[in-house]
């Protein structure tokens, strides 16, 4: 007689492009279910659910916009509603409003923070709580590199990804005994539409300072997630993994 194999679903927030989409892909080439998850980009979200669905697995497309994060809560009711269960969470959506702090707008503060961390901390609390009962989940927290070492001109997101480091240990802690297993991974500079919104001068800086010589590609931020989501990672929590070509903070 042959075990039926397990349905696991993800969700991978932020999903429509960039690392989030090398994410859903990889994750679905695992076997996974998707849900994949888009704030403005429906198209590009649709694409992405027919590239995983191409790996024989599930696919759906949820739209929320997480500037407001009561919205997070109700994405994931919705794809534990449609999908009929959440075994992995990836926060990743995110945004960047740069800018020094004494210039810097109250509204630009509060749409990052909310964005990237509030957003994030609604998404794992409606999470955790299905976790609980499953008494298994993963749930992995897309930080970066600057949220340990800081950086000039990103006090909003350096403070979000610090903050989701800080997230990632506390609920390590507290459901670590539901079987529930809580990470971050910290990109240093990956090739995406945000880091392309940089200025030639700022990439020169940046590349000049990664031992590795050259900036990460999306599926070697993924790959990494996948480590985190699959059976293999099942005694790392409370972790926060560079994939940063070696520029560690300091
Ligand atoms: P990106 O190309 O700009 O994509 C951002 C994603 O987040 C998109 O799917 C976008 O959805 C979604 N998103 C943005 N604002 C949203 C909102 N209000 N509501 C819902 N979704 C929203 O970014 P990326 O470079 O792939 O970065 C992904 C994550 O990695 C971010 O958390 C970023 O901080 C982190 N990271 C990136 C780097 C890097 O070098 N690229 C380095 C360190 C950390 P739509 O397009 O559908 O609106």
């Amino acid at each position: 007689m042959t075990d039926t194999p397990t349905r696991r679903v993800a969700l991978v927030t932020g999903s429509s492009r960039g690392l989030g989409r090398a994410m859903a892909l990889k994750l679905a080439a695992d076997g996974f279910d998707v849900a994949v998850h888009y704030g403005r980009n429906a198209d590009e979200a649709a694409k992405v659910a027919d590239e995983v669905r191409a790996h024989g697995v599930s696919a759906g497309e949820f739209g929320a916009d997480l500037s407001t994060p009561a919205n997070a809560g109700t994405l994931v009711e919705e794809v534990i509603a449609q999908m009929g269960r959440l075994d992995v969470l990836v926060n990743n959506a995110g945004i960047t409003r740069d800018g020094l702090a004494i210039r810097m707008k109250d509204e630009d503060w509060d749409a990052v923070i909310q964005t990237n961390l509030s957003s994030a901390f609604v998404a794992c609390r409606a999470a955790i709580k299905h976790m609980m009962r499953a008494r298994s989940g993963r749930i992995v927290n897309i930080a970066s590199v600057v949220g340990i070492s800081g950086n000039p001109g990103q006090a909003n997101y350096v403070a979000s990804k610090a903050g989701l480091i800080g997230l990632t240990r506390a609920l390590a802690k507290e459901y670590g005994g539901r079987g529930i297993t809580v990470n971050a991974v910290a990109p240093g500079f990956i090739q995406s539409d945000m880091t392309a919104e940089l200025g030639d001068d700022v990439q020169k800086g940046y590349l000049s300072s990664i031992p590795l010589g050259r900036f990460g590609q999306p599926n070697e931020v993924a790959a990494v997630v996948a480590f985190l989501a699959s059976d293999a990672a099942g005694y790392v929590t409370g972790q926060t993994i560079g994939v940063d070509g070696g520029l560690h903070p300091s």
